[in-house]
């Protein structure tokens, strides 16, 4: 066992796009859990879109911004070293907030103990955690998608986007997605969307409306922006709008225009906002029905995985650049197996000594 944590922390004050270089690597002692506390030695590590709101101190309200010096947080998968809590046990896996580094304490506060048989322990923070609760909140309680209806969702290769698309077909409804490239679109059939539509390709607005000859019941929305406004094009009249996330402004809000409202006036829409932590009494009631369908493969997910904890501000920067193909994670220990294999994405910042935590994928 390695004796020292390494944490990633911010090199400068970000502005606009992510880079690499905005992040530096600091090691420190590992800490010792006091009265109440345990340690956690971190297997996996979410990268969100929301960490670069909440770094400019935009997220939720805002808090001062992040500056030099200062570690993102970000919920992270673990393992149970040393536990001083009686609610925790030695070799628990758990997930927290742990943040971008390799080990943490915890006072048990938001750490939820994880059956490590139910799905691959990763999906915990992918389409079984977080970003999966998101679409099963739009889908299920916000949009309340019926069989036969017809979902549209933008970043549709991503934990959140693929998941909508999944629970509604799950619910009997048809699903079509949006996303940035052939490659994202080719995966976002085999999940078993109608079809998947590549808005950078050459008339994106035709191509959109010919897959929806009937239009949209329901636009989950991801992005916010033009992309919110080109789905008015195909939503129908009395249709719903879900609004879930503002991809196109979170690296730099002021470039953003506001939504022409004669749009939502013209097709009569309904507008619901989301927000997933009201849904948090969900949890066990989302992880019912989705964790049993992962493990027989009704439910399937792509990981975009960089190695090591040096490869996340790079991994990060990935993911605000729109590159990621599926849930951004970084992988920082030993993956415990799991019966069936996840679809993942070959993407990865592989380093010889690490390569046997690819082992099984
Ligand atoms: P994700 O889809 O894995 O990653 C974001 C994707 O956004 C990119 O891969 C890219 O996919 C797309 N994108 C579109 N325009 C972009 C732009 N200008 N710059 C960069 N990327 C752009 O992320 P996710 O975790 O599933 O989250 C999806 C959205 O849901 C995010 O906006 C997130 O903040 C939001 N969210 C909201 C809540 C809530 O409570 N409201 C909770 C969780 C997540 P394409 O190449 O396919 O466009």
């Amino acid at each position: 066992m390695q004796h020292r944590n390494h944490r990633i922390v911010l090199a400068r004050p970000l502005s606009g796009v992510p880079l690499a270089e905005d992040f530096r690597m600091q090691e420190a002692p590992i800490p010792e859990p006091g009265p109440g506390e345990l340690l956690v030695r971190h297997v996996y590590l979410s990268l969100d879109p929301y960490q670069r709101s909440a770094i400019a101190g935009r997220h939720m309200g805002g808090r001062q911004p992040l500056g030099a010096g200062g570690m993102p947080m970000a919920e992270t998968v673990g393992q149970v070293l040393r536990s001083r809590n009686p609610a925790y046990r030695e070799g628990d896996y758990v997930r927290h907030f742990g943040g971008w580094q390799e080990y943490a304490l915890s006072s048990g506060e938001h750490t939820e103990v994880l059956a490590k048989n139910r799905a691959p322990l990763s999906t915990w923070l992918g389409v079984l955690g977080m970003p999966g609760l998101t679409a099963w909140a739009s889908m299920v309680e916000l949009a309340d998608v019926q069989p036969g209806q017809v979902v549209l969702v933008s970043a549709a290769l991503g934990p959140v986007g693929s998941m909508v698309g999944q629970i509604a077909m799950q619910r009997g409804a048809v699903a079509v997605g949006i996303a940035g490239s052939d490659e994202k679109c080719a995966f976002v059939r085999e999940l078993g969307f109608s079809a998947c539509i590549n808005y950078r390709s050459a008339d994106f607005l035709g191509t959109l409306a010919a897959a929806l000859p009937g239009g949209a019941d329901i636009y989950h929305d991801n992005v916010g922006g033009q992309m919110l406004a080109d789905a008015f094009t195909v939503l129908k009249n009395y249709g719903t709008v879900i609004l879930c996330g503002l991809m196109e402004r979170y690296n730099d809000p002021s470039r953003s225009k506001p939504l022409d409202l004669a749009l939502p006036i013209v097709r009569r829409a309904v507008m619901k906002g989301l927000v997933v932590m009201d849904f948090e009494d969900r949890r066990a009631q989302f992880a019912d029905f989705v964790a049993p369908r992962i493990a027989d493969g009704r439910i399937r997910y792509r990981e975009d995985r960089a190695i090591g904890i040096d490869a996340t501000g790079a991994h990060f920067a990935r993911l605000m650049r729109g590159e990621n193909l599926g849930k951004s994670i970084v992988v920082l220990g030993d993956e415990p197996s799991f019966p069936s294999a996840p679809l993942q994405a070959r993407y990865s910042t592989e380093k010889p000594r690490l390569k046997a935590l690819l082992r099984g994928t």
